[in-house]
Order: C-alpha cells, then structure tokens, then sequence
C-alpha cells in the first residue's frame, strides 16, 4: 500500500503538465499509467501543431485555454529544452464560399484573442508559400502557430517531475477507485491498480480515451469518449521544406481536415483522417483506403509531395466527446477528484495551460497547497526556477568546434549510433541514466531520435538493443546488491533471475527516482508518506467555511 496527497491517473501531455505544475508545491504526488512509457496514448502520434486557437468557439474553455497555451508553449519549451517552431499557419480557400468562411474564422479569432491573425489574398499567399496549389484564392494566416515535438514535451515535464521527487509507476492501470470509511486513518480514496493499492486524498483523472471509462470507477459519467482515429503519412527530410508553415484547408463538421506540415524533426506530415472507432478502441492500424484519401486532399492543398519518400505511417486517436467543449472541473459530488476529459485536438496547444488551470482550479476548490521554499542553488539560480527546467546534449545541432570540445570531454559523444539523425552514444548513454530512462528500443527512439530517419532504426538498432540490455543489466545488478525488501523485490520479479534481462516491458514495473547528485538513476521504494502531509483543508488552515467559499468562487470563473 502507497500512500500519497495526490494520484494523477495518466501521462499523457496532459497528465504531466499537471504533475509538472505541481513540482514547485510541498506535496507527495504519484503519476501513474497503463503503458510502459510517457506519452503512449494521443500524444504520441498527432499533427504536433501547437494551434494559434480561432478554431474553437468564442467563449469556451477551449478557446480560452488554446490561446493562452500557444503563449506559453515556446517558453516552456525553452525551459525543457523541447524542439519548437513558430512557422505559422494557413488556411487555404478555394472558393468563394471557403473565402467566407475564412472571415468566420477571422472573427473568432479576433474574439478569442490569437495576435497578428489576417486574411492574405492570392499574391501574398504565392509570395509567402510558394509551394501551395495555384487553386487556393486566399488564406488565413495565423503567425503564432506553430510545431512541437509532443512526446518529447510530455517527457520533459515527466523527468522534471521525478527528479524533483515525484513518484512515477509506469504499467500500472487504475482499475477501481474506491472511498474509504474513515479517511483521517487511510486517506480519502483507495485505488486499485495491476500492481499496487495506493490511498490518497486527492486524484486527478487525464486518462485521454478512456476518461468515461475511468470516471465510470467512481461516478456515472455525464458525457462519452467517441475514440476518432486519424492517420498519416510521414515523408523524408528530403520532402521536408515543400512547405514552411502549417497548411490546413477550410475546417468542417468533421474536423481541421488533411494538413500539409513541417516537423521538428525536418520531415514534412501529411494527415489526419476521422473515423470513429466502434470497436478496439485503441486499435491504431492504418489503411490503405484512408491513406489513398490523405494522398487525394493533400494534393489539393501543395501539388508536388512526392509519396515514394514516405518514411512512415501511423495512426492516433483522439478523445473526442459529446461535450462540445473540454471537461475540466472537479467531478460532480466527488469533492476530491478533478478530471481533463474530453481533450481532443487542439488539446496539445492547449496543454501550457491546462496544467496551471487544473492547479489553479484545485485551489480554488479548497485543496490547500503550499509552495516549497525557495531557495539559491549553487549555480545561482532560483530553486523554483531551475527545478522548472532541464537540457540535454543535441550533437547534431552543434558547430565542429563545439563538437570537438564535447568529445574530448566525453568520447562516447564521438561515436556516432545512428547515421541517419547523427544521435551518438552519449546521448543514448544520458537518456539511459535519465530520470525516467526507456526500456524499449522505441523509448530510445522518443527520447533521442535513433531510428527517425530514412532506414527507420534498420542500422542502428542491433546496437541500441545491445545498449540497452547492458544498461538493464547494469542497473539491475546494483539493485540486487541494494539487498532490497522481499516487498520491494517483487516488484522485478522474473527480471532479476532471468540470464538476460527480458525485452518485455510488462515483466518489470519501475519506481524512478534520482539520486541527489542528478545523475546516477536508481530504483527504490519511498518510505511511506506522510499521511499528515496530505492536502486537506479541514486538516490544515482553513475552516469548511472558508472551503465552501472557495468552492463557491470557483463555480463562476476560474482564471489561467
Ligand atoms: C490524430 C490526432 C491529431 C491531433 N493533432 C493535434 C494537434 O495538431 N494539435 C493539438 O493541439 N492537438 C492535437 N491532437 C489532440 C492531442 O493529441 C490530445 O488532445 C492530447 O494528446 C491529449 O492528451 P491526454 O494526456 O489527455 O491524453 P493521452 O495522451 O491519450 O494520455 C492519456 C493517458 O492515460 C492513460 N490511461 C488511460 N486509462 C488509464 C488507466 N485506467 N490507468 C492508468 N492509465 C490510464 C493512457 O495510457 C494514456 O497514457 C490530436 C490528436 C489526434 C489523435
């Protein structure tokens, strides 16, 4: 049995930016999902666009929170050291009536806020991207659009959590949630899980696609989850600059349509399709006839793509809702438990800001949080400032010299792993000793990029595979000489007999902390929590008076 002040149940971009939000507060908070990794469920295969916002309805959370999450992203990105572009956007019309509706959207985003917003007519649009079809007569351009690599987004806030003390279980799916009878000894809610029972006073469910399955564990859900798949295609470097903003063309009751993008990572994507998913909901296939659709609706936007370069396909599914808005709120009747449901798209532009909300929204609920003490680290910085951030060696963006100076510092950064990204085996190396390292060759892939390029890991990944198993069995060995508790044991059981440590992610489920020098990972089981600790507002300074004003407030507005 754990014990914590607050369970977040799910890692996707929306989860961590909830936990991240929630570093700078003196609180034991645990993260917990189902997959094996961050960022397994819609946030790791989407558009990647970070939306300007005059999409949404005027006036809804939404809108509200997609604007103010645009202008946060580039800065959280700089702090997390996460890849982002603001290219821009543009809406394409290639009619008189598409003209129309570019207005529509104009106006909704004068009314939401998005700066800079304008329609540009024929010649400025063949002026500003010469690569869009000659049939598209106008377009909204939206300068504060822009791409981000949402994995990575999700990650970095993760490992900022753990290492500044968050707890992560990964493997770990919520399977009840149950409130207990006499709370001051146990603590308001027991959760089941696949492998631990954890109590705490306060949860947060962002569970994506299955938010009315999970709600369902406590209280019946007002709204459904209609899973939408959409899938896309992924185009080599070499199709990378056909464009330089993000082409969309006029939106419809079904969604933004097929757009035409630049990555990150210098690919250029093609995609999403909409088809609701009836059956396995978490079925991410693709299809030759949706892919043959893509092919069909991206060409009317930028005529020369040329497919043979596909690196690529995949699919994603997005948690779209009956509601016609996201559902951000404390559970109705369930005074403790807060819940993000219904995060469909522009739910990744959006997520700079819904971490603060939720926090924000938390308080104002009465959860009593208090903000650690700040303090001057020795590099000179602000505690709450540098815990908020992380950076990492990227040796394919360095210049020779400092190239040559990391190299003699540390020769693994000369050995190049994977020729098509130039990832060298230091920064394999540091992702395997980071505080949340992968254990699949694809969580390298997410955390460095091995196998992103043209030969798709064909290359590189015998030899990652070889990393990773060395480093597994490295760490596994110090675990064993930890001499840990037969409790705590259990926990890698068939790992820690097996010759060779097993591939298979179900097999072990790791607690992931960092140790005080920030860089040495090891494993180890918390001492239980301080149940006094936990966020109560009866329990600590303010009276049920004071909460029910609190509550009270927070009906009407809460500010990001
Ligand atoms: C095709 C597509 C294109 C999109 N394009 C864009 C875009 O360009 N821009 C944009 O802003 N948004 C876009 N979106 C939307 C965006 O991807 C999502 O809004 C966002 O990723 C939602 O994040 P999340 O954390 O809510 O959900 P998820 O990333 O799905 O995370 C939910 C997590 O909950 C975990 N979980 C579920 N049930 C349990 C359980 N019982 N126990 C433990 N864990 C559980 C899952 O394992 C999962 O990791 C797109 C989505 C899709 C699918």
């Amino acid at each position: 049995m754990k014990k914590y002040d607050i369970v977040i149940v799910g890692a996707g971009i929306v989860g961590t930016s909830i936990a991240y939000n929630l570093v700078p507060y003196d609180v034991s908070v645990v993260l917990l999902d189902k997959n094996n990794d961050i960022a397994m469920g819609a946030t790791r295969a989407n558009s990647a666009i970070i939306h300007a916002g005059y999409d949404p309805k005027p006036g809804t959370l939404m809108a509200k929170l997609n604007v103010e999450g645009n202008r946060l992203c580039e800065r959280l990105c700089n702090r997390l050291d996460v890849p982002f572009r603001r290219c821009g956007s543009l809406v394409l019309a290639f009619s008189e009536e598409e003209e129309a509706l570019l207005s529509e959207l104009l106006d909704r985003g004068i009314k939401n806020g998005v700066p800079d917003i304008r329609i540009l007519n024929q010649d400025e649009l063949r002026a500003m991207e010469p690569g869009v079809s000659e049939e598209a007569v106008a377009a909204l351009y939206a300068p504060s659009a822009g791409i981000v690599n949402p994995w990575e987004l999700a990650l970095a806030q993760a490992e900022v959590f753990v290492r500044d003390g968050g707890d992560l279980f990964l493997n770990t799916e919520v399977t009840a949630i149950r409130e207990n009878e006499d709370p001051t000894r146990s603590g308001r809610y027991t959760i089941e899980t696949t492998i631990e029972t954890f109590e705490t006073n306060v949860i947060i469910l962002a569970c994506g696609i299955h938010a009315d399955t999970v709600h369902e564990l406590i209280a019946t859900p007002d709204f459904r989850i209609v899973p939408t798949r959409g899938e896309y295609y992924l185009l080599d470097k070499c199709e990378g600059n056909k464009v330089s903003h993000v082409i969309f063309q006029c939106p419809s009751e079904k969604g933004k349509g097929v757009l035409v993008s630049p990555t990150v990572h210098g690919n250029l994507i093609c995609g999403p399709t909409s088809e609701v998913l009836n059956d396995d909901i978490e079925d991410t296939s693709t299809t030759s006839g949706k892919l043959s659709e893509i092919k069909e609706k991206a060409a009317r936007s930028v005529g020369n793509i040329s497919w043979r370069d596909n690196v690529r396909n995949f699919s994603g599914i997005r948690a779209n809702s009956d509601a016609d808005d996201f559902i951000i709120r404390q559970i109705p009747g369930k005074k403790w438990i807060f819940e993000a449901a219904g995060i469909k798209s522009p739910g990744l532009a959006s997520s700079p800001a819904i971490g603060p909300y939720v926090v924000k929204l938390m308080k104002q609920r009465g959860v009593c949080l208090f903000e650690k003490k700040d303090v001057i680290e020795p590099n000179g910085e602000h505690y709450q400032s540098y815990c908020l951030s992380r950076s990492k060696v990227h040796f394919r963006d360095l210049d020779n010299s400092q190239r040559e100076d990391l190299v003699k510092r540390d020769p693994a950064y000369g050995r190049i792993v994977c020729r098509c990204e130039e990832v060298t085996e230091g920064e394999i190396r540091d992702a395997l000793r980071s505080p949340i390292p992968p254990y699949t060759l694809d969580g390298v892939k997410r955390r460095v990029g091995t196998g992103m390029g043209r030969c798709q890991g064909g290359f590189c990944g015998p030899r990652i595979v070889e990393m990773l198993l060395s480093y597994q069995k490295e760490e596994l060995s110090m675990l064993a000489s930890m001499k840990l508790p037969d409790e705590d044991a259990k926990m890698f059981s068939g790992a820690l007999s097996e010759k060779d440590f097993p591939l298979d992610p179900g097999e072990i489920h790791l607690l992931l902390r960092q140790d005080g020098n920030g860089s040495n990972l090891f494993f180890r089981r918390e001492a239980e929590a301080d149940p006094s600790v936990i966020v109560s507002p009866e329990e600590k300074t303010s009276s049920e008076a004071d909460v029910s004003k609190a509550c009270a407030s927070a009906d009407k507005e809460v500010d990001v």
